[in-house]
């Protein structure tokens, strides 16, 4: 018990201390919603921090990358966006939720199953990269980023949507199950860059002997995971989403009463209770399940 002490003794104030310049940016920049969304934030990033630092800076490299994504050119995606469920650029509670929930259960998963065990045992604090829990966090980061990069960058495609379901349909932009090929491209780089990430935890914080065959493998499931957690994400969205109908506007919405407008909207395909943050959380909790069980077998 006395490592697992001094282990928090250490790492919550380092925690604390390094996650307070960001969220002073995270405040001067309005990236999320005050008090509510802002509090979420701090529970998932101190808790991260602590479990292991890197999983802290691939949380942070999701949400500032898909931040600053969503910033770009936000007003040429003003039109589309404000049919969305949320409105891109400041994130709520729940999305925050959505997009962390998953990652943050696989960390606890990985103290439960990997580290408690070994300080019992030992009374040491040991970290294990080819755990499939401690993997799964960085696969669920990938499919987060690789979808929120996809929705960003394809909605300034110049050319039109396809739905995913029948790519033969073409879709208005901002439709719920569409997909572009710049959108895929994105979604690739987003799964890149969280895969760069995980390289990096695994180089600068392991012994080299760590670094081996493996690597690659579970490098290239966390860019499959993301590309393949993007697809799902839209295949819910065209498929068992809620999604409503502005008669006042005549437009396809995510919700009701119509954000552009205030009209009450009717509900025109999909569930009712399936919304955009439950598609979020079930494509990532799906894709990562999948994968970290893959990894438990090779
Ligand atoms: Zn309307």
């Amino acid at each position: 018990m006395y490592s697992i002490i001094s282990y928090l003794l250490l790492m919550v104030p380092f925690s604390v201390l390094f996650n307070l310049p960001i969220f002073f940016v995270i405040l001067k920049k309005k990236y999320l919603t005050v008090p509510y969304g802002i509090t979420v934030a701090a529970i998932l990033g101190i808790s991260l921090f602590v479990i292991y630092p890197f999983f802290w800076v691939v949380l942070c490299v999701f949400f500032f990358s898909s931040s600053m994504l969503s910033r770009m050119k936000a007003k040429d995606k003003s039109n589309t966006t404000i049919d969305f469920a949320k409105g891109s650029v400041k994130r709520d509670a729940m999305q925050v939720i959505a997009n962390g929930f998953i990652p943050l259960l696989f960390a606890f998963g990985y103290v439960l199953f990997e580290l408690l065990p070994k300080i019992v045992e030992s009374d040491t604090i040991l970290h294990n990269p080819n755990n499939p829990l401690f993997i799964g966090v960085f696969v669920a980061f990938s499919v987060h980023t690789a979808d929120t990069w996809a929705t960003e960058i394809g909605i300034l495609s110049k050319k039109p949507p396809r739905l995913v379901t029948n790519l033969r349909r073409i879709v208005d932009p901002g439709t719920s199950g569409g997909i572009t090929l710049n959108g895929c491209l994105a979604s690739i780089f987003g799964g890149v860059l969280i895969g760069i990430v995980y390289f990096f935890a695994i180089v600068i914080s392991f012994p080299p002997i760590a670094i081996n065959r493996q690597i690659i493998i579970i490098l290239f499931l966390i860019i499959v995971g993301g590309f393949s957690g993007s697809i799902l994400d839209s295949i819910e969205g065209a498929t068992i989403q809620g999604i409503y109908y502005c008669n006042h506007c005549k437009k396809e919405t995510e919700t009701n009463p119509h954000k552009r407008c205030g009209n009450k909207t009717t509900l025109y395909r999909g569930n009712r209770l399936i919304n955009n943050d439950f598609v979020n959380l079930s494509s990532a909790l799906l894709v990562t399940c999948f994968i970290s069980l893959l990894i438990s077998i090779i």
